[in-house]
């Protein structure tokens, strides 16, 4: 595995692109929007100078990595000589599958396509292809490059090659990856949304302030960061999008909070808006 391409941008699919880069793969990463491509370019050289800052990278390698990395607006240029392509749009059935259409339209017969879902069924999206054997549900952690999981979610048609190439890839970029059956938000997202969404209702019934209930969390379960710290990092809306769909999914327990529905519609997403359950400067 040679050459991997992201689709989207965003707090993920930047994430995806700057681990592939510092493995030694060539990345090439696309958006829609010309903002996304800017702020995903200014992201991943700053990390890559750190890493020189750091003495992990030479300043030579630093610019070979940089060099390694094309941006695009247009999926067809971006996939067109891709091993593995990693598409990390918002949560969002029809536009996955539309995403995934237009890559296996353009994508060589060979490559896998690998959806970031954090919660949906890698099933239905490539049911939508002419090769659901070759795509799977590779499912990464926020921050990219400091989480080491993938989950890696195999669909009904996903082959057991594709399976054998999306763990060595994953040992490829220094990540460990679980294979986990498909059931709508897999091992992951099932917990952790539940508890976010819980640690949200607490704060509704007055049980405890944000800080303190991240810190009861951090402190009393040795989690490393807060739920709502996380929900923030995560960004609301896309928590928002995964509670919703496991609420139609799993039913009653999953019903998204409604302080987490009132932050979105009114733009409060987190650290991303500088504005969610905490602030950001
Ligand atoms: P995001 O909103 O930060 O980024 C999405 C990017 O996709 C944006 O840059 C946007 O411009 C771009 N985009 C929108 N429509 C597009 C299109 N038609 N074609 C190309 N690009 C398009 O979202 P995110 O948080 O990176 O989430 C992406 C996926 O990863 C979602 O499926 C989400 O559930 C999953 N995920 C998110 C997290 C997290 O912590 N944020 C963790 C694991 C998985």
């Amino acid at each position: 595995m040679q050459h991997v391409s992201v689709i989207g941008a965003g707090t993920m699919g930047r994430g995806i692109g700057l681990v592939c880069a510092l493995s030694g793969l060539s990345v090439s990463i696309q958006d829609k929007y010309e903002k996304g491509i800017e702020d995903c370019k200014t992201y991943i050289e700053k990390q890559i100078k750190r890493s020189v800052e750091r003495g992990k990278i030479s300043s030579q390698e630093a610019a070979e990595k940089i060099e390694n990395i094309d941006y695009h607006q247009v999926i067809e240029k971006a996939v067109s000589h891709s091993d593995l392509i990693i598409e990390a749009v918002p949560e969002n059935m029809d536009l996955k599958i539309e995403i995934f259409k237009e890559i296996d339209r353009y994508a060589p017969q060979h490559s896998i396509l690998a959806t970031n879902t954090s919660t949906m069924s890698p099933t239905e999206i490539s049911a939508q292809t002419g090769r659901p054997e070759r795509c799977i549900a590779l499912h990464f952690f926020n921050p990219v490059p400091k989480m080491k999981l993938i989950e890696v979610i195999c669909g009904l048609e996903t082959s057991d090659e594709t399976v054998d190439l999306s763990f060595q890839f994953g040992e490829l970029i220094g990540k460990e990856c679980v294979k986990i059956n498909e059931f709508p938000g897999f091992a992951v997202s099932r917990m952790n949304c539940l508890i976010g969404n819980e640690a949200m209702n607490m704060v509704m019934e007055g049980v405890g302030s944000v800080e303190d209930i991240d810190k009861a969390m951090n402190l009393g379960l040795n989690h490393p960061m807060g739920p709502l710290e996380l929900a923030d990092l995560v960004g609301l809306d896309t928590r928002l999008k995964n509670m919703e769909y496991l609420h139609r999914t799993l039913g009653e327990k999953y019903r998204p909070c409604p302080i987490l529905t009132k932050y979105v519609k009114a733009g409060h997403l987190g650290k991303k808006t500088g504005r969610g359950f905490y602030y950001y400067t």
